[in-house]
């Protein structure tokens, strides 16, 4: 039996900052992740400027390309709103990689399976055992499943539906745009070129909606193809596109059975206006460490709700 104090379920942002601020703490910490790093992830890799605050990381110092947006063109159904802001992009193939690096803990290529409770404390796969179990799995982390999916169900109507497709490209047009509602999708697309020469588009909308209206993601998938097309943006047909589930925030997210915990997208805390999860998911990553090392109790009340305020309202759009 392999044990750790304490072993973390997946090594995306959650759980790689997880994984760094409970090595800080001097708590013997695994990481289990079913991928071979790096690998692919079905995101945009939108990131603010509190991701990098919250990292302690300028951009200069990134090992990567970081794409700095000063404006969003933002689409409304009328002319396009040009919008001051300060944003960035990265690509999720590498930033996840370099995060879990960055914690230095040992991370074993393991899909977790069987989760029991036993000897005061979780046994997986008759192979490991810890004191602290940290769900970082997404959507579909076997801790949440185990734990808390009976006595803290999710709410189908915060599932969102949503793809993605990122490729090389020479984009014609270096601007970030933002479609609101782009022809009935409820929810929102976006055109995300990235520096390093790759392209990031998508789309994503609450799932429920999309099945009251009788279409799927993918037929609003091909209506914004023909926009971009038409507008041109894209010059040829992009490859297809992966896609992803996953929860928006959950009014009173709830982390904490025993000493089982979920954080980021296992505990559903993507932010309601866009979806946001990095900077949830780094937050609670953090937030469940420091529970553990002090032995205090855990609440992701406080984590934002929304990303439009921080977006648009921040002090540097009006000067
Ligand atoms: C199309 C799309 C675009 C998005 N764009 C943005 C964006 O631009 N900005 C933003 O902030 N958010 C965005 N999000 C949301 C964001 O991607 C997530 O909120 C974020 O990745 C959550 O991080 P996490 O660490 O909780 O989970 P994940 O990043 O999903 O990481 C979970 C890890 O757990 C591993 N794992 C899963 N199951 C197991 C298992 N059984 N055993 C071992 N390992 C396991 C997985 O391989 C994975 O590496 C987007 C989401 C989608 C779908």
């Amino acid at each position: 039996m392999i044990t750790s104090e304490a072993i973390v379920v997946g090594a995306g942002p959650a759980g790689a900052a997880c994984a760094f601020e409970l090595k800080q703490r001097s708590i013997r910490t695994l990481v289990l992740e079913r991928s071979l790093f790096p690998r692919h992830k079905v995101c945009a890799g939108w990131i603010t400027p509190r991701v990098l605050d919250l990292l302690d990381l300028a951009p200069e110092r990134y090992p990567h390309a970081m794409t700095r947006f000063d404006r969003l063109l933002l689409h409304l159904g009328g002319p396009a709103l040009a919008v001051k802001t300060c944003q960035y992009a990265i690509r999720r193939y590498e930033f996840d990689s370099w995060m879990i690096a960055r914690a230095r803990v040992p991370v074993h290529t393991h899909r977790v399976e069987t989760i029991t409770q036993e000897k005061g404390g979780y046994t997986i796969d008759d192979t490991y055992w810890c004191r602290y179990l940290i769900g970082a799995g997404g959507t579909h982390c076997p801790v949440r499943k185990t734990f808390f999916s009976s006595p803290h169900p999710r709410s189908e109507k915060k599932r969102v539906a949503a793809v993605e497709a990122e490729y090389p490209s020479n984009c014609p047009d270096r601007r970030c745009h933002i479609w609101f509602f782009h022809d009935t999708l409820p929810g929102y697309a976006w055109y995300l070129p990235k520096a390093g020469g790759y392209l990031n588009i998508g789309i994503g909308g609450k799932l429920a909606r999309l099945r009251k209206q009788g279409r799927t993601i993918m037929d609003h998938w091909r209506r914004f193809i023909e926009t971009l097309y038409l507008r041109g943006l894209i010059r040829s047909m992009p490859p297809a596109p992966r896609g992803h589930t996953y929860y928006l925030r959950h009014p009173n997210p709830f982390p904490r059975i025993g000493n089982a915990i979920v954080i980021g997208d296992s505990a559903g805390l993507s932010t309601l206006d866009m979806g946001e999860g990095i900077f949830a998911a780094i937050t609670s990553g953090i937030a469940a460490a420091r529970a553990i090392s002090n032995h205090t109790a855990l609440s992701f009340d406080r984590i934002p709700r929304f990303s439009l305020p921080a977006m648009l309202f921040q002090p540097w759009n009006f000067k």
